[in-house]
């Protein structure tokens, strides 16, 4: 069954608001945007821009390269970059849509201006546990990623006629980074029928696949090579942590970016079923955790890291610096030693 959650008034009010009326829409996604929030936001905003309205999408911070070479030509603002610009958007917009995340604290420094919105606000999401600050939520967390579901609210809306080439382009890149190419975060067959669709739309997939995957530069893929030398495996915890210091990073030329995707390779290795990593920032460490099968990272990240996300993968932070991080991870490991070795691989 396709959106559990979503009450039909909300997909009869979204009809007469995506229908309707010629709008000015700023669509809005989270700080360090990874594949599904740019793709979701550009999926959406296509399909609104090609019905006539007029969209701009408001990102809080930059993104990576390997999120740059969509076809879409709607603008993407940079708030950090370009705040008075940002501002404009949001004050001149009828409607504010919000995907990928579902707590304000998630866009950062643009949380002030997404709560000072006061016209319609929009919410779709595939995050559990949604904080309440939209007119209208479609939160669904049965979802692979937003951008699938962005693609049943489109149909359900009425405005499937309107999802073009470079709409399914995009959406069909949340999908797949959402679910590491198609590995995990599928929960049902629903997925690979919206990718279905989206392929009918004449996208090239492999293309896609490539322009995400296919461009590190040397100094990102020596970074991995570091990372993966010197990440520390609890065999006995069924964990690995890799940590990696700004003085590291600036070695290797960081890149925003470059760490994306490095927390998955440790659950490669047979019987790990949790892995972490630890990157320094001015001030707090940020942290990632990923999991496979029932031992759910969004209940650690919150527990102990003021974060959150799914059961399979999650983040947060913590103020500390990034020996002591790596310090309060190892000892707790000891506390979630009998979760860890219970955790059953589907
Ligand atoms: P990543 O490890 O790729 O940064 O994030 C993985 C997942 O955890 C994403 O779905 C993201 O929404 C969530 N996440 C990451 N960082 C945070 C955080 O600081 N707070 C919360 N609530 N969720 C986070
Ligand atoms: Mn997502």
């Amino acid at each position: 069954m396709v959106l559990k959650n979503t009450d039909n008034e909300i997909i009869i009010a979204l009809r007469n608001l995506f229908t309707g009326a010629k709008k000015k829409f700023v669509v809005i996604t989270h700080e360090n945007p990874d594949g599904d929030a740019i793709g979701s936001s550009i999926g959406i905003g296509e399909v609104l821009n090609n019905y006539g309205h007029q969209v701009t999408i408001v990102v809080p911070n930059a993104y990576p390269d390997f999120l740059k070479w969509f076809s879409s030509e709607i603008e993407i603002v940079v708030y950090e970059r370009k705040r008075s610009l940002a501002v404009s958007y949001l004050s001149d917009a009828d409607v504010m849509v919000c995907v990928d995340f579902n707590e304000p604290k998630r866009v950062s420094r643009l949380k002030n201006k997404l709560l000072e919105f006061s016209r319609t606000r929009v919410l779709i999401d595939h995050h559990p546990n949604p904080v309440s600050f939209c007119d209208y939520m479609v939160s669904e967390p049965s979802y692979s990623s937003t951008a699938e579901l962005v693609y049943d609210v489109i149909r359900k809306a009425d405005m499937e006629g309107y999802l073009n080439h470079d709409a399914a382009e995009a959406l069909f890149t949340g999908i797949m980074t959402d679910t590491g190419s198609f590995s995990h975060n599928i929960a049902n067959s629903n997925t690979f029928r919206v990718v279905a669709k989206l392929m009918e739309c004449g996208i090239d997939t492999e293309k896609i696949h490539a322009s995400v995957y296919h461009t590190f530069s040397e100094h990102r893929m020596k970074l991995l090579g570091h990372s993966l030398n010197k990440m520390k495996v609890f065999p006995e915890h069924r964990s690995a942590i890799i940590w990696l210091s700004q003085d590291e990073l600036k070695e290797y030329k960081f890149q925003p970016g470059d760490i994306e995707g490095f927390v998955n390779y440790p659950l490669s290795i047979n019987n790990i079923v949790f892995s972490a990593l630890f990157m320094e920032k001015k001030g707090y460490v940020k942290a990632s955790f990923r999991s496979k099968g029932s031992f759910p990272v969004n209940e650690f990240a919150n527990k102990h890291f003021s974060g959150g996300g799914h059961r399979n993968a999650a983040g947060g932070e913590v103020k500390l610096s990034l020996e002591e991080s790596v310090e309060r991870f190892t000892e707790l490991l000891k506390d979630y030693n009998h979760l860890l070795t219970q955790t059953t691989i589907n």
